[in-house]
């Protein structure tokens, strides 16, 4: 088992990594005072039923079972929480725990920096893509007119127990897309990281094996960002947006027919297509990041997206300024620039030679 330790300026709070290792997370609410109300993925819920119940039942709790979707990451999911909490009278000593993916930890996270200016709330990542990434750092929110995460706020967790067990039963897409938040982490530290990621990678996809060592150093990662960047003022945390408004323009475009993590595979291959279109990487190491990586699906819906609609709601994305697309970018791994202006015209291009450079890797 692995612990790791995040110290933001707001709070201090522990990540545990292992497999079944939720007991602990019973010892440490029973112990705790007040009420609890588990937010569970009701696909989670169905699939590791004995498991939930040994959670929950460690003391009084209330269950509230959410179908996670991106369409039902809105403000009417939100309010149907309040009224929850609310009707069973909970208070600011009161504690939520967000038990599921991504989706199920951004919605209790935001209510619970919202819910009386503010109660504790635990993530129980289920996901791979919500074990390296979204349960850490602080980031909740939800959709608003189509638009990725457009309301939300920073709540950092009180603690997060990462359970692998929880992989046994993910989808191969979901796998596929956890693995797009993975990758995106290869280009953020170092020529040596990039080896390392790039081998969890293979073995992820191909063996569908996981370590805890893979998700501990995801999550490393991301905390040494995080402690010095908290809410994405001096701009260092922005880094960890590579890839990160185009997928949110695919995903919105779309219609979120595509998963985050696809699109985010997608958005790192254009960002580094438009690194090489301005001459921070050459067409040949361009091609060498494509072929390490080739065995990673993209996922082919992106080819087809009209680039007009995608451009559409890049500038909505909160990372865009007066209309203008700002992205992060590399120039080999370990060396990012962040608030790259870059041109419609480019955006265009870079999605037309996505598909080129798959037909030729
Ligand atoms: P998700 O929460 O929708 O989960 C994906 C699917 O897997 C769902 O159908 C769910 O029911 C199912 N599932 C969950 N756990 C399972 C399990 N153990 N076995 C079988 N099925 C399981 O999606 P996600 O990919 O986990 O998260 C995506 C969301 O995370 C996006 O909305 C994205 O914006 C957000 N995100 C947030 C941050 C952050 O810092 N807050 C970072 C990255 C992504």
């Amino acid at each position: 088992m692995k612990k790791i330790n995040i110290n933001t300026q707001s709070r201090s709070y522990d990540v545990n990594i292992g497999k079944n290792i939720l007991t602990q997370m019973i010892s440490v609410l029973k112990e705790s005072d007040g009420e609890v109300l588990f937010i569970c993925d009701k696909n989670v819920y169905d699939l590791h039923r004995e498991k939930i119940i040994s959670l929950t039942d460690s003391r009084k709790h209330h269950l509230y079972l959410f179908n996670s979707s991106e369409r039902n990451k809105t403000l009417k999911s939100v309010e149907l929480i309040y009224k929850y909490l609310k009707k069973h009278n909970f208070s600011r000593t009161d504690k939520i725990v967000a038990i599921g993916g991504g989706i199920v930890g951004d919605i209790t996270g935001y209510v619970a920096a919202t819910y009386m200016r503010g109660i504790q709330y635990y993530q129980v990542p289920t996901t791979l893509l919500s074990m390296v990434d979204s349960s850490v750092g602080g980031k909740t929110g939800v959709n608003f007119l189509n638009v990725k995460n457009l309301i939300g706020s920073f709540h950092q967790p009180e603690k997060v127990y990462i359970d692998l067990a929880f992989l046994s039963t993910l989808p191969d897409r979901e796998i596929i897309s956890g693995a797009g938040e993975i990758f995106k982490y290869a280009f953020l530290s170092d020529e040596e990281n990039y080896l390392i990621i790039r081998d969890y990678l293979l073995k992820i996809l191909l063996q569908r094996k996981f370590h805890e060592n893979m998700i501990s150093r995801c999550i490393q990662f991301k905390a040494s960002v995080v402690e010095k960047d908290e809410f994405e003022k001096s701009g260092l945390r922005k880094i960890l947006n590579l890839g990160h408004t185009f997928a949110h323009g695919f995903e919105s475009a779309l219609r979120f027919k595509i998963k985050h993590g696809e699109a985010v595979i997608a958005g790192v291959f254009c960002s580094l297509i438009i690194s090489k279109k301005i001459g921070l990487i050459t067409d040949l190491e361009l091609h060498k990041f494509a072929s390490d990586f080739e065995f990673l699906p993209v996922n082919t819906k992106v080819f087809r997206v009209d680039t007009e609609n995608i451009i559409r709601y890049m500038k909505s994305d909160k990372k865009t300024s007066g209309n203008r697309i700002k992205l992060v970018l590399v120039s080999k791994p370990g060396n990012v620039f962040i608030d790259v202006e870059v041109t419609e015209k480019l955006i265009k291009e870079s999605v037309v030679e996505l598909s080129e450079l798959f037909e030729s890797v």
